[in-house]
């Protein structure tokens, strides 16, 4: 039987690689990069000394794909987080600190405590959450959710930012209503918020590639492919914008929105869960790591014509506020994401291609074909396991 050519070795192809491999096909993965990892990457930054993820990555213990894989390559145990559902929160205008806490159980009894819902709402102001059930791929989150009040700002307005990666008023409800309905709606067991314990690539990617190598898979990275060979098997897991120019009229998203990550050299004491949402300023998530402060900033093309310098300075302002941390700025490393993810707008999510194409030699995979998610590493990984397995099915019949 030939070998499959896996283009491409982020986490959407690195999944394809490991199923194919399970199946006892011999795979051949190849990436233009020296490392493999695509958007989820660690690597050593010598200004700051140590090694840093290219940006923070927060996935939900409902995220089943990604969990299946990580066990799969040996790597289940090296997420860490909280062992409640919980989501501290500081509001920056305010400085009021404040914890979001699910309950384990499928029903949300923590909507009916005003200790653990988000602050100012009341337990009734939820039930707004069921319009998301009924939208339609053209509404907006913001059109559906908009009007809810204290929830919609402190709470869902938060979630859609970093989910979606696109502002609410321009984002498509749908993918929100599905990662709503996989992690939050199943109830706190499907919620624990999880990130890697060392970084994005000890997680996801080192130890894949070494469960790779054991079980034969050849490597083949730092060489740019750009032509598909129509004879041999392949899974094109490449951005989109490279697959539309190797799959001629192919239709793919094409517009995209930035994160900026800010990772501060300083210690601070990781508190109960690790991370806190920030609401009201421009940084939007924290995560405490060891020696490091790394702040996320989603849909960031609003702050592009920004410098870096008076980024990082506001961003420091605002931790500083709110931690109580000396107004100093530490050393700091400001990492933008240009082509982060594709917009989730209704007009992008229509060009989302099938994992199929016209040749049963060539399926696609990558955050930005149809998987019916945002663009996370949950999508990701569910695209890479539908490629391998709509090839290993053509490739039987
Ligand atoms: C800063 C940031 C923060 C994020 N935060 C989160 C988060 O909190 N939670 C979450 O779930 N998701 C998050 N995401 C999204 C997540 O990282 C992506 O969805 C996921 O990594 C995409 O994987 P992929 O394999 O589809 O694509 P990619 O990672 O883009 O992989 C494509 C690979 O193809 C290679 N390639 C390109 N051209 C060629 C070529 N011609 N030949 C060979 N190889 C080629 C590239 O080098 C790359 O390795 C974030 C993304 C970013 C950038």
């Amino acid at each position: 039987m030939s070998s499959v050519h896996v283009i491409g070795a982020g986490l959407a192809g690195l999944a394809a690689a490991c199923q194919l491999t399970d199946a006892g096909r011999h795979v051949v993965l190849h990436d233009s990069a020296k490392a493999a990892g695509g958007r989820a990457r660690s690597y050593f930054d010598k200004a700051m000394g140590c090694r840093i993820d290219n940006g923070n990555h927060l996935l939900l213990s409902g995220n089943t794909a990604a969990l299946v894989y990580l066990r799969r390559i040996g790597a289940r145990h090296s997420l860490a987080g909280p062992s409640e559902p919980i989501f501290p929160f500081v509001d920056l205008p305010s400085g009021n600190h404040w914890t979001l806490r699910l309950n384990q159980t499928g029903f949300p009894w923590w909507v009916f405590s005003a200790k653990r819902r988000v602050p100012g709402t009341r337990f009734y102001d939820y039930r707004a959450l069921l319009k998301l059930r009924e939208a339609g791929p053209d509404d907006l989150v913001a059109s559906v959710l908009g009007n809810i009040g204290p929830l919609y700002r402190n709470l869902i307005e938060p979630l859609a930012i970093s989910a979606l990666n696109t502002m609410p008023d321009i984002a498509s409800a749908a993918p929100l209503r599905v990662v709503l309905a996989e992690t939050i709606e199943r109830g706190g067991a499907a919620s624990l918020p999880r990130f890697a314990k060392i970084g994005l690539s000890e997680s996801f990617v080192d130890p894949a590639l070494e469960w790779l190598r054991n079980k034969g898979t050849t490597i083949k990275f730092g060489r740019r492919v750009t032509e598909i060979d129509p004879n041999q098997p392949t899974i094109l897991a490449v951005p989109p914008w490279v697959a539309a120019s190797m799959v001629p009229g192919l239709v793919v998203p094409d517009k995209f929105e930035a994160i900026c990550n800010l990772h501060f050299k300083y210690s601070l004491d990781p508190g109960e869960a690790g991370f806190w949402g920030l609401i009201g300023g421009m940084a939007e998530w924290v995560f405490a790591r060891p020696n490091i402060l790394s702040v996320t900033i989603s849909a960031a093309n609003r702050y592009l014509a920004i410098d870096n310098d008076t980024i990082a300075a506001k961003v420091w302002a605002e931790l500083a506020g709110a931690f109580g941390l000396k107004p100093k700025m530490p050393q700091c490393r400001v990492v933008w994401e240009k082509r982060a993810t594709f917009m989730s707008t209704p007009e992008q999510l229509a060009r989302r291609p099938q994992t199929r194409t016209k040749s049963s030699n060539l399926v696609l995979a990558g955050d930005w074909t149809d998987t019916g998610l945002p663009a996370t590493i949950e999508g990701a990984i569910r695209s890479g396991n539908a490629a391998a397995s709509v090839l290993l099915q053509t490739q039987e019949s």
